[in-house]
Parts: C-alpha cells; structure tokens; sequence
C-alpha cells in the first residue's frame, strides 16, 4: 500500500491546520477576562452561601475559585477584601488582600505577607467593645456610610490548602471579618449602615478601602 497521500486529503490536512492555527493566533494572546464583581441589586449577592466540603478544597473548581477571587482583588485599587457570592459563588469564602497586612505590619518585622483565605470562616469571638467604622463595598459602589462593628474579632476557617485556621484581629482586619462574614449570609453593609452617602471617585475619596 502507497503511504501517498491523496492531493484531496492533503488538501483537507491543510484546512485543518490552518484552522488550528488561525484560532491558535486569536486565542494565544487573550487573557481570560477577570470575573466582574456583581452588584448590589445581584440577587445571588442576597443568598445565603452554603459551606465547601472539605474534600473539595483541593479541587480544581475550588483552587480555580480561589484564583479568580485573587486576581478579581489584584484589578481593584481600593479593593482589600472579596467574598465569593461577589463573583457570582455562593459559597462560603472570602480574601483578606496582603495589602492590609502588609500596610498594617508593626515595625521591625519585614516579612512580606500573602492573601489570607479563609474557607468556611465562622466568627468564634466578638469584643463588647464596638465602634462605628467608614465602610464601603466593591459591590456597592459608590455608598459608603458608618457600620457598627465589633472592635476585636476572631475568625476560625480553613485556609487554600485545607488546614484549619484561626485569627484574631482589631482594626481594618476585624472590620473586613464581620464585613465579609455577612457577605456570606447575604447582607450588605448598606443594610446596618449610618449616614450613606454617595462619594463618586471623582470628589475626591480615592483611596477609600473597599470590602
Ligand atoms: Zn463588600
């Protein structure tokens, strides 16, 4: 039998390669676009997000998750934190962004800190002590108003490799704790907050965190 090819099948090997190789060109260099951070009136962000198995942490769902979540916090200057129903999964997840840890790190200590992530956060400690704190939301741009929150928080979890995490926090961090937790049970900080008001990014308050 003669290996030679048929000028038709060459023909068609051809069309094919061609095929591969125009959509090898318009593929290649596109990045994925980043997820867009749903909105107030999302009703997925009104859902109660339900727990991931602690099995599936390891999974490539979960992992790719986790990823989008990261870089969706990388494209928002203001952003620090990000819950998973604000990219449209309603489960119990959010981001801590390094920045605030970074920013808050006391003298002397260099360490360059990651995101922190925290799978099925419960909060296990509140202080009595409260105080009302700025807050806004990248999902609800542009309000921003006075939330009442707990000065200390503790929050137990799991973090992106399954192990179990626990952390104390004041200040920003234990704002961002209770301001994601509620995230998960489908509150928004427009629900408990003061004094709303709309400051459009152009009056002035860039810089603002976003949580
Ligand atoms: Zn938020």
């Amino acid at each position: 039998m003669s290996s030679k090819r048929s000028p038709i099948s060459a023909q068609s090997h051809t069309h094919i390669l061609k095929n591969i190789l125009i959509s090898g060109i318009i593929c290649s260099p596109m990045k994925k676009p980043e997820k867009m951070i749903l909105e107030k009136d999302n009703p997925i962000l009104r859902r109660k997000s339900v727990e991931v198995p602690i099995s599936e942490i390891s999974s490539a769902k979960i992992q790719g998750i986790l990823k989008e979540m990261a870089e969706s916090l990388s494209t928002q200057p203001d952003g620090v934190a990000i819950a998973a129903p604000q990219l449209g999964y309603p489960l119990r997840i959010f981001i801590v962004s390094k920045k605030v840890l970074n920013e808050a790190q006391e003298n002397g200590n260099r360490a360059l800190h990651s995101n922190i992530v925290f799978i099925n956060p419960r909060i296990l400690k509140l202080s009595k002590e409260t105080q009302l704190m700025e807050e806004g939301c990248l999902s609800v741009r542009w309000l921003y108003g006075k939330v009442r929150r707990a000065c200390r928080a503790t929050v137990v979890g799991y973090n992106e490799k399954g192990e179990k995490i626990t952390r104390g926090a004041s200040a920003l961090l234990a704002q961002i704790f209770q301001h994601e937790v509620d995230h998960l049970e489908g509150i928004l900080f427009i629900d408990k907050a003061k004094d709303l008001r709309e400051i459009l990014p152009n009056y002035g308050k860039i810089g603002e965190k976003l949580i």
